[in-house]
């Protein structure tokens, strides 16, 4: 029997590099629900080509293009944020991965845990906003959350067959981005264009973003602590711009374990999809004959605010990483539509951490409820 995926995001850069993985073992897997938000042609193109049992487009208003495009496959079609919660519910579903970007992600993957569909986790944002109520839920159905973020699936990595022993510390590392060694001067001029040229990973617009200002290793902290419940102080982020080694755990004893790759999500892909086993791939291999140096160095949160403001959101807790989620999202979005400088950024986001309500234990209606209000302050303070 083939494992029946569904892919939330089938049109992105996660989304696409799995369907190279499904095409790649189609024997073992099949793509079962196909969604994406406003690339319908995209999603046409893919849709014929695996012949999915459904799809959806999030964008309402595409629903009659897609539905007619699809009229002579047996394919349903399904629209709507709420479609997205059903479709991964439906009982052939064997896992869902969530390849889907910010907080839309929350509401179906909560949605996949009840139906008790094993998730292959990307869209990191739902562990940012409310890791405290997935890890609780996933506990209560019994669900197996598999890391698909590369840093986080080599955490997993270094912890097979270690069980029972605990954890010392993460070695969480990061690229450090473009902007690297620029100066706290430099980055005052950054444009968009610099900051989506990422030297190592090919990646969603948004992604890039957060990995320029840094805001994405903040972001991996809080999904490494959930992920693998451990406390945020045991987590060292740790700047290594090759990207070779993906992160490190060190136990009790003193040993660190790390793993290593080419930096090919295709990699971390495949194996949440075939956890334990390991298939085989042809992807490029190392050759450590052409990468001579392995270096390290400690994150500049001076220079990259947004680092020192996600700690802080850790710090705070609550609905503190809501709070910066949602803000983040806005002022990443307006860094790309050039309505907000780089530097910017971070102040939109800390003003949005100052004035959003802080709530210290809440609820899924208080996360909803808190996305709004900060996405609503955070845009106040963007000039159009
Ligand atoms: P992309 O922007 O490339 O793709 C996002 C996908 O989600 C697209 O299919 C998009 O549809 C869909 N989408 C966007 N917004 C919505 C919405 N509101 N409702 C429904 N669908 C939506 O992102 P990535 O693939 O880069 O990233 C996906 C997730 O994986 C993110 O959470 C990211 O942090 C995480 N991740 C990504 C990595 C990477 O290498 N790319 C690495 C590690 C983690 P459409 O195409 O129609 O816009
Ligand atoms: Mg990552």
């Amino acid at each position: 029997m083939k494992k029946k995926i569904a892919i939330l995001g089938s049109t992105g850069s996660i989304g696409t590099q799995a369907l190279q993985v499904i095409e790649e073992h189609s024997d073992l897997y099949e793509a079962y629900v196909l969604t994406a938000n406003h690339q319908v042609d995209k999603l046409i193109a893919q849709a014929r080509k695996f012949c999915p049992e459904a799809v959806v487009i999030a964008d309402e208003s595409l629903y009659p293009k897609l539905q007619e495009a699809l009229a002579d496959l047996p394919i349903k079609v399904y629209c709507g944020a709420e479609a997205l919660c059903q479709v991964v519910t439906e009982d052939p579903v064997d896992i869902v991965l969530t390849a889907l970007v910010g907080f839309a992600g929350l509401r179906p993957t909560i949605s996949a845990i009840r139906a008790h569909k094993p998730i292959a986790l990307a869209n990191k944002e739902t562990l940012v906003v409310a890791g405290e109520l997935i890890d609780a839920l996933a506990a209560e159905y019994n669900v197996p959350i598999l890391p698909v973020d590369s840093e986080h699936s080599a955490i997993f990595q270094c912890l097979v067959g270690e069980i029972g022993n605990p954890i010392e510390k993460i070695l969480l590392t990061a690229s450090g981005g473009p902007f690297r060694t620029f100066t706290k001067e430099q980055l005052t001029q950054v444009t968009k264009e610099q900051a989506l040229k990422h030297p190592n990973w090919s990646m969603g617009a948004k992604i890039t973003i957060d990995s320029a200002s840094m805001m994405n290793k903040g972001f991996e902290v809080m999904e490494a602590r959930w992920l693998f419940g451990v406390k945020p102080e045991q987590i060292e982020v740790l700047v290594h711009p090759q990207s070779i080694i993906h992160s490190a755990v060190q136990f009790e004893d003193g040993a660190i374990k790390a793993q290593l790759g080419m930096p090919d999500m295709r990699i971390p892909i495949q194996y949440a999809f075939s956890y334990p086993d390991r298939l085989r791939s042809d992807f490029p291999r190392i050759d450590f004959g052409l990468c001579r140096q392995l270096t390290f160095e400690h994150p500049d949160t001076e220079k990259f605010r947004n680092l020192a403001l996600a700690f802080e959101a850790i710090r705070r807790g609550g609905n503190m990483p809501c709070i910066i989620n949602a803000a983040n999202e806005i002022a990443n979005a307006a860094f790309l539509h050039d309505e907000v400088s780089f530097l910017g950024m971070s102040d939109v986001i800390e003003q949005t951490m100052q004035q959003a309500s802080f709530i210290q234990k809440p609820t899924f209606d208080d996360y909803m409820e808190t996305d709004r209000e900060a996405r609503r302050i955070a845009q106040s303070f963007i000039k159009k």
